[in-house]
């Protein structure tokens, strides 16, 4: 029978193939399968260094493959109980506005930034709570809060903040409540508690401490050009808490952090006003920012 040269090429490759297994596989794992269970009939041979390479190239993958893996199985395991926290919290603050009137909890708004932690720890939300929830002193931190040392060391600070519309009144320039049709600081009052926002989880931004259980919602929209709506929102919430990796918040300006990351991927979790949590995609929120929608103003 006469060869052609694509048949001599074809069978070539096949030699080749054949011999390169050999050479590689066989003594690997042939070696193992016929070793001598008796040590003093086993020959002792060393591995090769293309064997080791070998062994040492597919452990390197399989860790590769792995490691991601394994740190967003972290990550939600982690998301898990934030978003439990926050369900607590969510009865608590139930169980709060029952034993006054309907009323949400205070906030340290009226006593600004200035005001230490000591002259907050009686009126954050997270003191209010604490005749309800037993651990409440545990579950106020986020397991994915970068900055969950700082709310530990700190009396009542927190990692999830008070949606403004729903804990802080529009006062004047002289300290006066005014009537804002937007605000709704009694439970019962809220037109549909199932699609408003009660808590946040707080910007990496935001210093952990007494001072800071609150956002303030309405600076976040009606901003020119709606990019800034974004900039002011990541400002005081972390939309993409639940990511593998967390954005870092260290040796960055503040600002010039809300820029140098992307900031679309991962989710946060959100506590609604009928106590379900939800988490919602960093993305969704900032299409959200984009068209102008007020998400956080309560819908009717
Ligand atoms: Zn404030």
């Amino acid at each position: 029978m006469q060869l052609t040269k694509y048949d001599r090429t074809v069978y070539n490759n096949i030699v080749v193939k054949r011999l390169h297994y050999r050479r590689l596989c066989t003594p690997l794992f042939g070696r193992i399968l016929t070793m001598p269970l008796d040590t003093n009939q086993r020959k002792l041979r060393g591995f090769t260094l293309i064997e080791l390479l070998v062994v040492i190239a597919i452990i390197a993958l399989l860790a590769a493959i792995l490691f991601p893996v394994f740190a967003s199985a972290k990550e939600k395991g982690r998301q898990t109980v934030c978003a439990s926290n926050l369900r607590q919290i969510g009865t608590g603050i139930r169980m709060y506005s029952d034993d006054y009137d309907g009323t949400m909890p205070q906030n340290a708004h009226f006593y600004g930034a200035a005001a230490t932690d000591e002259a907050n720890s009686e009126i954050v939300w997270v003191a209010a709570l604490a005749p309800y929830i037993q651990s409440v002193y545990k579950i106020r931190v986020c397991p994915s809060d970068q900055r969950g040392d700082e709310v530990k060391s700190s009396k009542v600070g927190t990692s999830y903040i008070f949606n403004e519309y729903v804990s802080t009144p529009s006062t004047d320039r002289f300290g006066n409540i005014l009537e804002d049709p937007d605000v709704f600081l009694e439970y019962d009052r809220i037109p549909r508690p199932s699609e408003t926002f009660l808590l946040f989880e707080q910007s990496d931004e935001k210093t952990r401490g007494g001072y800071n259980d609150h956002v303030h919602a309405r600076t976040w929209f009606d901003n020119t050009p709606r990019l800034r709506n974004w900039s002011a929102l990541l400002g005081e919430i972390e939309p993409d808490r639940h990511r593998v990796g967390g954005v870092p918040y260290q040796g960055i300006g503040s600002t010039q952090r809300r820029f140098t990351y992307n900031r679309f991927g991962g989710v946060a979790n959100y506590l609604y006003a009928d106590s379900h949590v939800k988490a919602i995609p960093a993305q969704r929120i900032k299409s959200w920012c984009d068209e102008n929608y007020n998400f956080a103003k309560p819908p009717r």
